[in-house]
């Protein structure tokens, strides 16, 4: 049955430390969802964005929280349950060398997930290190999932779940409920779904603006060998935050793509159309705001190979922000990093890593005076100003989240 919910509606990010079940735990919300819708795109979309999406529902029989589902069917009662909606699940990288792919995960967020296993101590490096990162990115509708209670005692648990507590106090989880449950043996999953309908309200996004899609993932779906007269477009992977899409819709890229002029490289927006339509698993005519979208252009799939258009904006022709070689930013550092201690202020010439919507770009700090800074980019990003910056520096081996900035 297609009805209008399964279009995913709204994105929850999945966020933690290594190894504390995050992937166990999209699997168990969305696992025989998946199986059944297997065509090219979604597949691919998955795969490479670590995207899932999760139709909730609830069984009109059952009391509160039993009553909460992924089952189409409810096997107490026998009876079909009610689509609540659809949510696409993003499953951010636990590693710690992946925290650029987290941040631009974070970028098309509205809420988020913070798993962590009551096996270990609280709070294990990325735990922090990703709650920081919602703090800064403005995530604030989070649900914490103390996982694995089938590995521990109760006393541990408990000990385990005091410990999540005085974690999150001060910090933008604070008050957010913290759910016991086992991703692995499916307890407690009910619960955790009520918490998501309560804590993660889909936004309200306007549907009269033109459309803009944030592109985080692009590729080619295909299958070595294809014979030109039977090769598909470039597919983007991405989500609105804005307006509709339909079929047969004039596409705008911005920056686009980088080209050379008499020894010059500039980048070009790219022009194409929407040929189809993916959510929720399946082909559509039409698209709102929220949850994860394939769109179907007619690029030359040699462009959208690997990633290539990851980071772009796609939207109406003329409507995108400026493209932006260089921009001003307002600064806030956080006050330590995980791990490495207190943040010293930026200076001029140092390199910063700066993830802007689902773009990562590497800067030259031009100047840098206090609570501000301009910045020369490698690469451009199309954004427009009051957009939110995650500013990252390198620390020994890695990139290291230090502050945010705020594009003037
Ligand atoms: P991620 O790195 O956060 O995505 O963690 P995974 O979902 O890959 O889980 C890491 C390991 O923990 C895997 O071997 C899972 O099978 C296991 N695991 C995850 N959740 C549970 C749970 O609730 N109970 C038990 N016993 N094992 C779990
Ligand atoms: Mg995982």
């Amino acid at each position: 049955m297609v009805t209008e919910k399964t279009q995913p509606e709204v994105n929850i990010g999945l966020v933690g430390h290594v190894d504390h079940g995050k992937t166990t735990l999209v699997q168990a919300l969305s696992g025989s969802w998946t199986d059944q819708h297997s065509e090219e795109m979604k597949r691919g979309i998955s795969i490479r964005l670590g995207y899932a999406d999760a139709t909730l529902r609830k069984c009109p029989e059952c009391d509160e929280p039993e009553a909460f589902t992924v089952e189409e069917r409810c096997p107490e009662h026998d009876v079909e349950t009610e689509v609540l909606r659809t949510v696409s699940f993003v499953d951010a990288p636990g590693h710690e060398t992946l925290m650029a792919t987290m941040l631009s995960g974070a970028s098309i967020m509205d809420g988020a997930v913070l798993v962590v296993s009551a096996t270990e101590d609280v709070p294990q490096a990325q735990t922090e290190e990703h709650l920081m990162a919602l703090d800064i990115i403005g995530i604030e509708n989070i649900v914490v999932a103390q996982n694995k209670i089938d590995l521990v005692g109760s006393e541990r648990a408990r000990e385990n779940y005091a410990q999540i507590q005085e974690f999150v106090e001060g910090t933008v989880a604070e008050g957010a409920p913290i759910v016991p449950i086992s991703a692995g043996q499916g307890i407690n999953v009910d619960v955790l779904i009520g918490a998501l309908e309560e804590e993660i309200p889909t936004p309200d996004r306007d549907e009269t603006l033109p459309p803009r899609m944030y592109v985080a993932r692009s590729f080619d779906i295909n299958r070595p060998g294809t014979t030109a007269d039977e090769l598909l477009g470039g597919v983007l992977g991405g989500s609105l935050s804005q307006g509709t899409l339909e079929a047969g819709d004039e596409l705008e890229l911005r920056p686009g793509r980088e080209v050379e002029e008499g020894g010059q490289t500039e980048h070009r927006p790219i022009e194409t159309s929407v040929r189809s339509l993916q959510a929720g698993g399946r082909s559509v005519e039409k698209v709102s705001p929220g949850g994860l979208l394939g769109v179907g252009t007619g690029l030359d799939p040699s462009l959208t190979k690997g990633d290539a258009l990851a980071g772009q904006v796609a939207g109406e022709p003329g409507s995108l922000p400026p493209t932006r070689e260089a921009f001003e930013m307002g600064v806030e550092l956080l006050d330590r990093v995980v791990g490495e201690g207190e943040v010293e202020e930026i200076s001029t010439g140092e390199p910063l890593m700066l993830t802007v919507g689902t773009a990562t770009t590497v800067g030259a700090v031009t100047s840098a005076r206090e609570g501000e800074c301009e910045v020369s980019l490698k690469r451009p990003v199309c954004a427009e100003s009051g957009a939110k910056i995650a500013i990252n520096r390198r620390m020994g081996a890695r990139w290291r989240l230090i502050g945010v900035g705020t594009l003037r």
